[in-house]
């Protein structure tokens, strides 16, 4: 019963106010809104009736929040060995193999939220030239000691993504954390003819 307990507390209580902020709408910047569920603060915009959490992590708790995100047994910890590093799930065959039906490998590739670096050694090793974007600390750290790979925590808008420079942005199951999407991310009508932004 106890989780049924947790449940019922409001957002407030369980991770407290002085974690939280509370947000406009993301898409019309409206403030008014109507409350539409009981338990989270998940509200409809009375602007453009989009449905969004108002309340949420701050940006100081969501970034205290990601560096524990890959400890222990989470999913997205980086791999104990070489055969699990070569066998992980992470390395994302299935979106590697779509993604080339678009784009040939012949230039850059930068992978938003791209953890410990599978999917970008993956894509490396079908000749795509790779760059990752993370905030994680410990997988950026393997990514870069492990790997060789090139990650960092910049920011998106720190990348050059000017016509020409960038052939793919890949972003996989990144894309709900950003807490500004529309703000954060480069117009992908900008990017040379064949290259876009995927979203896995
Ligand atoms: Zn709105």
């Amino acid at each position: 019963m106890a989780h049924i307990t947790i449940i019922m507390k409001n957002i407030e209580e369980i991770l407290g106010t002085e974690n939280l902020e509370r947000i406009d709408c993301p898409f019309c910047s409206s403030a008014g809104a109507e409350r539409c569920r009981t338990i989270a603060d998940i509200v409809k915009c009375g602007g453009c009736g989009i449905i969004y959490l108002r309340s949420r992590l701050n940006q100081s708790s969501q970034f205290d929040l990601y560096q524990k995100y890959a400890e222990g047994k989470s999913h997205m910890s980086p791999p104990s060995g070489k055969e699990k590093m070569a066998s992980s799930p992470l390395r994302r065959d299935g979106f590697l193999y779509e993604l080339l039906e678009f784009v040939q490998p012949n230039g850059k590739l930068l992978d938003v939220g791209c953890g410990w670096g599978a999917f970008l050694d993956n894509a490396r090793g079908r000749g795509f030239e790779v760059m990752g974007l993370e905030v994680t600390r410990n997988t950026i750290d393997f990514a870069k000691n492990n790997l060789g790979l090139d990650v960092s925590d910049n920011a998106i808008t720190d990348i050059d993504c000017r016509p020409g420079t960038l052939q793919a942005i890949t972003m996989i199951h990144s894309l709900e954390h950003l807490p500004a999407p529309s703000r954060r991310l480069p117009n992908p009508t900008n990017f040379s003819a064949r290259a876009a932004c995927y979203a896995g």
